[in-house]
């Protein structure tokens, strides 16, 4: 990749180079003020005569321009040497006019108190300027700017430390229940007690909603600083002369990656603590975890599995196949899902359930939903637009896809194109759409169902959807997890927890389908709980286009 110049990579250059102009300029003054010992001096060019006073002048005036650019390019060095020289430059000319007794280079000694004036002003307001740039507006600490040049700063300068990658989950949970000021209160006083744990031991950033990044100094174990962050921040916090306890609210959970040992590269160290913080929420809520050996060979794993899918959409290596989805009542048809599959030259398949999370850590997760959308749109087009029943057609979309401004046009314009109407169109989100930008994602689905396409509520039953939120959505189907299908035979708690949620669904004027049923006698114990539809093997698995073509007859 071609690297773009920056000032501040060439610095050391940069300054250097103005470092000499501006002591010619001092030079100049140095001569100027000496110059008039004996009498005026020219210099002749051709047949013009020109007094040196002037040509010092010229000279003079260049540098302190220089000058006034040096001290106010981000480089601490270059604003100290720009005070030292033009603070040379004032003395030496005050100095040269007492010498001679001669006041001509007084304008210059006010050109360049103007300059020092002006580097003094301007470098303020440049560092206030990228103050901001770099700090957080809700909790007063660096923002990932900040904190990704501070990283790479202690990298390159060869310092050993850890990076620690701290996050709260379900956070937004606190945003529905108490609103964004409170939610915003509550990262304030997070980061006051992170920053009062760590301390001069190490540097704080918020780097997301709610995650944070912490690099520790290599002198102290980060295991035992983290441990001890945790403590502070379970104790309960003051928000509006209530008491807030966020332990039993949410759960928090760390990875840790130490430079230069895990990696010395900041986006390789960023994976590895975020591989860690993963294994730490596998291992359950408040847990601390090290990035290990078995991570790294998972992220080298990863790092195939990601070469294979930009390779996939180059070359053509993605298809479809769609599993039917039917009423419970009478097994009519009420559509497909689509299901994405990847097949290597050699006959080798890679599931969606392997490369999908892969492709969701990645920008690669968009182009693959917009393949979907574009071709499921594109195939099922015509046999849907003559069948005499309504078929839905449910694509999945990924929690960042959705909430990207863009999404709803790349929606329409799949479904001109491939002239598709909207209503038999369905996106199938999951709950993990809201952890992020939700404002944009509730805009986005609410700009869908305005268009007539349907939303689903995948793998319901397994997350923490809240009630406010699915009304306010108003989705038209929820997905019943196949974890909680599974448990269907195995007790009449398992029974009625699946019937309160069809009773739930049917409440909130949605309709609910069971996933991944698979036996009669699951079928059985499914049609008394108040659900409607059935997706899974026992009435149809995913299949190709052509079968399910036949399907809709
Ligand atoms: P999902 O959306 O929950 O899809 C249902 C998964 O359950 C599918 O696995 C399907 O084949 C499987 N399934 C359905 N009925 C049964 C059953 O009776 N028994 C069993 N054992 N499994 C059943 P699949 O196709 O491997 O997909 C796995 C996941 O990958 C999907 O879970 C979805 O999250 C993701 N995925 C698949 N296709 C796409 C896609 O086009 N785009 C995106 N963003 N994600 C996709
Ligand atoms: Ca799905
Ligand atoms: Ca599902």
């Amino acid at each position: 990749m071609k690297k773009k110049f920056s000032l501040k990579d060439h610095s050391s250059v940069f300054v250097g180079l103005l470092l000499g102009f501006s002591i010619m300029g001092a030079a100049s003054i140095s001569i100027l003020g000496s110059s008039h010992v004996g009498g005026p001096q020219i210099v002749r060019i051709g047949n013009a005569v020109i007094p040196l006073s002037s040509i010092m002048g010229v000279l003079q005036t260049f540098s302190l321009m220089l000058l006034i650019i040096m001290g106010c390019v981000d480089c601490v060095v270059g604003a100290r040497l720009a005070y030292f020289v033009g603070g040379y430059m004032f003395v030496s000319s005050i100095i040269g006019m007492i010498r001679t007794r001669n006041l001509e280079p007084l304008p210059g000694l006010f050109n360049c108190i103007m300059a020092l004036i002006a580097i003094i002003l301007i470098g303020h307001l440049m560092r206030k300027a990228r103050m901001k740039s770099i700090t957080d507006y809700a909790t007063g600490t660096l923002n990932n700017i900040g904190f990704l040049e501070y990283l790479t700063k202690k990298i390159k300068d060869k310092k050993q430390g850890s990076l620690v990658y701290y996050q709260i989950n379900n956070f937004r949970a606190i945003n529905d229940d108490y609103g964004h000021d409170t939610g915003d209160k509550v990262l304030k006083i997070t980061a006051a007690r992170m920053n009062k744990v760590i301390g001069k031991d190490g540097v704080v950033g918020r780097i997301g909603g709610s995650e944070f990044a912490i690099l520790v100094d290599g002198r102290k174990d980060a295991n035992e600083l983290i441990g001890k962050m945790f403590d502070s921040l379970n104790e309960k916090m003051i928000i509006d002369n209530g008491e807030f306890h966020l332990d039993c609210y949410i759960e928090s959970n760390a990875g840790i990656a130490c430079f230069p040992k895990d990696s010395n590269d900041v986006t390789t160290l960023f994976k590895c603590a975020d591989l860690a913080l993963m294994q730490s929420m596998k291992n359950g809520g408040n847990q601390i975890c090290v990035f290990d050996e078995n991570m790294q060979s998972r992220m080298h794993y990863e790092k195939e599995i990601e070469q294979l899918i930009k390779k996939a959409s180059d070359e053509k290596y993605f298809y479809l196949e769609y599993q039917p989805q039917f009423s419970i009542s009478d097994k009519s048809l009420r559509g497909f899902e689509a299901l994405i599959r990847m097949k290597l030259p050699d006959g080798r398949k890679i599931s969606p359930g392997e490369f999908i999370p892969v492709a969701e850590k990645s920008n690669l997760i968009f182009s693959i939903d917009e393949f979907v959308l574009d071709f499921v749109t594109r195939e099922f087009a015509k046999v849907i637009n003559e069948s005499k029943e309504k078929v839905t057609i449910s694509v999945n979309i990924s929690a960042n896809g959705i909430s990207r401004p863009e999404f709803v046009s790349i929606v329409e314009t799949c479904l001109r194109k491939n002239n598709f109407k909207a209503e038999n169109l369905e996106i199938e989100i999951t709950e993990y759409s809201f952890e992020e930008s939700q404002e944009q994602t509730v805009k986005n689905i609410k700009k869908l169902k305005e268009m007539g396409v349907q939303v689903a509520l995948d793998d319901f039953g397994t997350g923490y959807a809240s009630l406010a939120r699915l009304m306010n959505l108003s989705v038209d189907l929820l997905k019943v997890d196949k974890s909680l299908v599974d448990n269907v035979e195995k007790g009449e708690v398992n029974r009625d927890f699946i019937k309160s949620i069809g009773s739930m669904g049917h409440l909130l004027d949605c309709k609910v389908i069971l996933e991944g049923v698979e036996t009669d006698s699951q079928l059985e114990f499914i049609k008394n709980l108040d659900c409607d539809y059935v997706q899974g093997y026992v009435w149809g698995k995913p299949m190709s286009y052509k079968n399910a073509k036949d399907l809709i007859g």
